[in-house]
């Protein structure tokens, strides 16, 4: 009996995208309901495509797909939502590309995770809004990209904790005691803060105002997080604290993390 390919409509977001044979494009797609699924977009990259500029990164697509043997085909595309201030920015675009292929390394092919894709996909628009308010605004300039790195901080402490991977920030990973506001010891390896008893098995110090950051971040909306004002020291420090725990659970490097802090980008 023929085998007739089963036919599905989906949004997505293009996490990653590599080219393929001469016009093809195959996709990495983040979908609210399937998940991660991988696609291939046929004649995607000839001008004349129907599908042509509906499949770009940072655009929420609506998509009809047709389950193939190894990769879905995308059958048709229409763009909903095109982030393109994002796009245009260096920095912006770094972090989006930053926070997708967070996504796509953490997550397996046909896991549905839709609280992690309203995340990431209210992330993007926020880097994208941080943009637009940048060359908009110069004279605030400095005070959106702070908002936007901090975003950026409640990004991966949210994603941790949709993975089951929430650090302890009451209290010590170690010995369970709540801990007190002092400086504190952060393993990524325990799960979190540890008190400074249970700080000789940690591999960072966690400064009481760091703790008082990701406990913020942690337990309050993002709409309701003040805009704060934190110094270099703190903000390399939540970084820091943050990127610990991702490559502990990765167990590998990221290569945009380390392209974030490349030199120009800034
Ligand atoms: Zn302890």
């Amino acid at each position: 009996m023929p085998s007739h390919p089963r036919v599905y409509a989906t949004e997505a977001f293009v996490l990653r995208r590599t080219d393929f044979g001469e016009a093809d494009r195959i996709l990495t797609l983040f979908t609210p309901g399937q998940g991660k699924v991988r696609a291939i977009a046929k004649g995607a990259r000839r001008t004349t495509s129907r599908l042509a500029g509906h499949l770009e990164p940072f655009t929420r697509t609506q998509l009809l797909l047709a389950t193939g043997r190894d990769l879905d085909i995308v059958t048709q595309a229409e763009a909903r939502e095109r982030l393109d201030a994002l796009r245009d920015a260096l920095w912006h675009a770094t972090a989006a590309w930053y926070a997708s292929e967070l996504v796509d390394r953490f997550l397996e092919d046909a896991d549905p995770h839709p609280r992690i894709y309203a995340l990431l996909a209210r992330t993007l628009r926020l880097l994208d809004a941080g943009a637009r308010a940048e060359a908009g605004t110069p004279d605030s300039a400095a005070g959106e990209r702070a908002r936007c790195v901090l975003a950026l901080r409640y990004f991966e402490l949210r994603l941790l904790d949709e993975l089951g991977y929430r650090p302890a920030l009451h209290t010590c990973a170690g010995c369970d005691t709540p801990l007190l506001p002092e400086e504190n010891g952060y393993s990524a390896e325990l799960g979190g803060a540890l008190c400074p008893a249970c700080s000789r098995y940690a591999q960072r110090r966690l400064s009481l105002s760091a703790l008082k950051v990701l406990r913020l971040l942690q337990t309050t909306e993002w709409d309701a997080v003040p805009r704060l004002r934190l110094d270099a020291a703190l903000q390399a420090e939540l970084e820091g604290t943050l990127q610990s725990s991702l490559r502990y659970h990765l167990d590998r490097d990221l290569k945009s993390v380390n392209f974030l802090h490349a030199p120009g980008v800034e």
